[in-house]
């Protein structure tokens, strides 16, 4: 085997390297997409927080509520001594407590019922923000373990990187700066570099290579495709 008949060899060897390289950085592209909070981790906590201020929110109404009720409850009772301690004895006087002390009264059921009903509005939005906060914190916990694995997967492909890297140097310090130059000019046009001949077609663009040619790159010639431009691998 001839020295140049051994660079195309070493382009083709390089063009796997390349290739792997390739496939490793599309991966570590990937893995940073998906680092970083997740979209159902941002939106749970927001929706959790609006659920917790809701909930703060009508727990300071019942409490305001049940202040309310308790000074209609001592008002009430006030006017019931007036009414009934014997003090009072005037009927006109009497009866005007009387209708104070109903409309008192009409006022605390409807308290009371505000209250009831801010009751129910504070258990349940209580029994949300529980179920979010549940959901909330399985979400970090799926999301923990796969950031944990995304970073060791980052962490295994930047070492096989790395390695791929020297591989790629050790390959490239054997090869002339003009078949590099042509290898990387070729490579940004075509995409794949160097090509395989089977049965004496170029696998670059299936074409059958001139016999001429075909000798040529057979003695050891650095040959390329004369259709697609591609250097050519006898293999
Ligand atoms: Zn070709």
């Amino acid at each position: 085997m001839s020295l140049v008949m051994s660079l195309a060899k070493r382009l083709y060897e390089l063009q796997q390297v390349d290739l792997e390289i390739q496939k490793k950085q599309e991966i570590l592209d990937e893995i940073s997409r998906q680092l970083g909070e997740s979209e159902a981790l941002v939106n749970t906590r927001a929706e959790l927080l609006a659920q917790e201020k809701h909930l703060a929110e009508i727990e300071k109404q019942q409490r305001d509520v049940e202040w309310e009720i308790e000074d209609l409850r001592s008002t009430i009772a006030k006017v019931n001594e007036k009414l009934y301690g014997g003090k009072v004895k005037n009927p006109k006087e009497l009866l005007s407590f009387d209708q104070e002390a109903g409309m008192f009264k009409t006022k605390l059921r409807q308290r009371e019922d505000s209250l009831l009903d801010l009751m129910a509005q504070v258990e349940a939005t209580q029994d949300r923000v529980e179920s979010d906060s549940e959901r909330l914190r399985k979400l970090e916990g799926e999301w923990q373990r796969e950031q944990e694995a995304l970073a060791q997967k980052q962490a295994e492909i930047e070492g096989e990187l790395a390695s791929l890297t020297q591989e790629r140097q050790a390959l490239t310090s054997e090869i002339s700066s003009e078949a590099l130059e042509l290898y990387e000019g070729t490579r940004s046009k075509k995409g794949h570099a160097v090509v395989k001949v089977e049965q004496g077609r170029c696998q670059g663009c299936r074409l059958t290579l001139p016999m001429s040619e075909w000798q040529r790159a057979r003695a050891g010639s650095l040959v390329r495709c004369s259709s697609c431009g591609r250097i050519l691998y006898l293999g």
